[in-house]
């Protein structure tokens, strides 16, 4: 089993380990019990996880003597509100949770979203676990303590930075993962050898088949390097003041198609055509060569993942809700910029007349 630990320096508390490896269950129970002592366990899951995962766990658990007990809820964005949340802090008090419970999120990065959240908030904060099952959780979601939920007018606009105790991602999960979902989590792989490694990306180039056959060898490499990207950054900057933005590349104008298509263009699609997006402005601006455009259009062609917009969303939308992204400052639309694979930088100054001429040659 590999360890990545993700040291923070507002207090050595607050660092934790991300324990990554193949068929890991008995060693993540025991690590538990050793590591993250609590009086009671609440394993919080949906119930796709709970079905193929839940009963496995939770034995395994109670069979070290913990004493342990699960939540769960629907599957999918659609429950990721507050409504939930309520939910399961009203099943929490029902099991007799108190300040010495730890909960252990089990799933997708709905699941740790939702639970980081709830572990942030309830009887002012108990500590969680995040057991990450899909490949999105396994490299992103779980990793640097963003939680929150939906609202009506858009997504994680209510949420904490709340780390966890550790993250333990099992390869092994990712066996039953559908296809699309696993679609979904190489759309942040390639996001993340973009942002940061030219090596990770060019192993993502001349292996897509074998990852996308699931090797577990390749697969553990590259959970690990997204890991490891991924902490150093939020060691940098945990609250997303500055460096930490990287990691939207590609999500600006994904976020706006997702939301605009009414969700049937999933976050990994949104990201793969915004990073196309993204990559085809930072070209017309004289930054990225047209070389590197097309590796990174190829790249996520061959993983499956859509480079194109779809007609029918209107390009005066997109824009509109590119204005309305949390993440902007004032009136300025951020886009993360490349200057080549593996440097990226943040430019706050897009004429929105380059945006929709991209828009709409991406329709094409
Ligand atoms: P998800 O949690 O909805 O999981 C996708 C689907 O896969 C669900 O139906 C789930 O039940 C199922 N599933 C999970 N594990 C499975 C397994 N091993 N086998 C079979 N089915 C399985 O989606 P996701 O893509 O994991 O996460 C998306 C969410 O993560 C979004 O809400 C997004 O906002 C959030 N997110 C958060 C961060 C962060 O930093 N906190 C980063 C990226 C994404």
């Amino acid at each position: 089993m590999r360890t990545v630990k993700v040291n923070l320096d507002r207090k050595c508390s607050s660092s934790y380990d991300i324990y990554i490896g193949k068929d890991i269950m008995d060693r993540m129970t025991l690590l538990i019990a050793k590591n993250h002592k609590a009086g009671r366990y609440v394993v919080i899951t949906d119930h796709v996880v709970s079905q193929l995962y839940g009963k496995k766990f939770i034995t395994a658990l109670k069979d070290i003597g913990l004493h342990v007990s699960l939540i769960e809820f629907p599957a999918g964005e659609s429950s990721k509100n507050i409504n939930t949340v309520m939910d399961i802090t009203g099943k929490l008090i029902e099991t007799g949770a108190d300040r010495e419970t730890c909960l252990i999120a089990l799933g997708g990065g709905v699941v740790g979203d939702m639970a980081g959240f709830v572990a942030s908030v309830f009887m002012r904060s108990v500590p969680y676990i995040q057991v990450p099952t899909t490949l999105v959780a396994q490299v992103d979601s779980s990793i640097g303590g963003k939680t929150g939920v939906d609202l009506a007018y858009g997504k994680n606009l209510i949420g904490t930075f709340y780390q966890p105790g550790a993250v333990f991602a099992n390869v092994s999960f990712l066996e039953t993962l559908p296809e699309k979902e696993f679609n979904n989590g190489l759309a942040e792989m390639i996001k993340y050898g973009i942002i940061d490694d030219e090596k990770m990306f060019r192993t993502l180039e001349d292996n897509m088949d074998t990852i996308k056959s699931r090797d577990s060898k390749m697969l553990l490499n590259l959970i690990e390097s997204c890991c490891r990207i991924k902490k150093s950054v939020v060691e940098i900057d945990e609250k997303e003041q500055g460096l930490r933005r990287i990691l939207n590349f590609g999500h600006t104008l994904g976020h706006a198609l997702e939301a605009l298509s009414q969700y049937t263009i999933t976050h990994g699609e949104g990201v793969s055509i915004g990073m196309v997006g993204a990559a085809r402005i930072a070209e017309r601006m004289g930054y990225l060569k047209s070389s590197e455009t097309a590796r990174i259009e190829n790249l996520i062609c061959h993983a499956g993942l859509p480079v194109k917009i779809p007609k029918s969303l209107d390009t005066e939308k997109i824009i509109a809700h590119l204005k309305m992204d949390k993440k902007r400052k004032g009136d300025v639309i951020h886009f993360v910029m490349l200057k080549k694979i593996g440097m990226p930088f943040i430019n706050g100054n897009i004429e929105q007349k380059l945006i929709a001429a991209v828009i709409e040659e991406m329709k094409k």
